[in-house]
């Protein structure tokens, strides 16, 4: 999915989400950046709920660096690579667990010491308080 729009509420970032997990296969890698508070665990949540899973249960992982959440289709995997040095990301097995069952969404992906090919990149940015703008696409080669 390929998009550039801008949002006025935490509900049409989650309705974009749903419209990206309507296009999602196991194995997909959605990468979300954005500043802190720019919507990308909001945007998570959204996934989650395209995907049959209660976004109430998406929390920013603190401790666990990966959550799981099993919805009634793919299972949902969440991380968020905020707290961890670079060279860290690499011990995760981040690159097994985007091959299996699941989609796999990643929040601060600045952080990989690999490229992901083939992951769809979600950016978002702050516009004011309640706006922000999205764009969607595939992940450029070395990002
Ligand atoms: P991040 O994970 O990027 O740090 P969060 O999703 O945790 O960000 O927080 C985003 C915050 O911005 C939430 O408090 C949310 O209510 C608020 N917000 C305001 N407008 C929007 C919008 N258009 N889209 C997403 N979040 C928004
Ligand atoms: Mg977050």
């Amino acid at each position: 999915m390929v998009a550039d729009r801008v949002t006025a509420s935490e509900e049409e970032t989650q309705a974009i989400a749903r419209e990206l997990s309507a296009t999602l296969r196991a194995g997909d890698v959605v990468l979300l950046s954005g500043d802190l508070g720019a919507g990308k665990t909001t945007f998570v949540r959204g996934l989650a709920d395209g995907l049959g899973i209660d976004p109430r249960e998406v929390c920013s992982p603190t401790f666990t660096l990966v959550h799981e959440y099993r919805g009634n289709g793919l299972t949902l995997y969440h991380a968020d690579l905020y707290r961890l040095e670079r060279a860290a990301t690499d011990e995760l097995g981040l690159e097994e667990i985007g091959v299996k069952d699941g989609v796999l969404a990643i929040e601060w992906p600045d952080r990989l010491t690999h490229a992901l090919p083939g992951a769809t990149v979600v950016r978002l940015e702050m516009v004011d308080d309640s706006s922000r703008r999205i764009t969607i696409g595939p992940a450029e080669a070395g990002s």
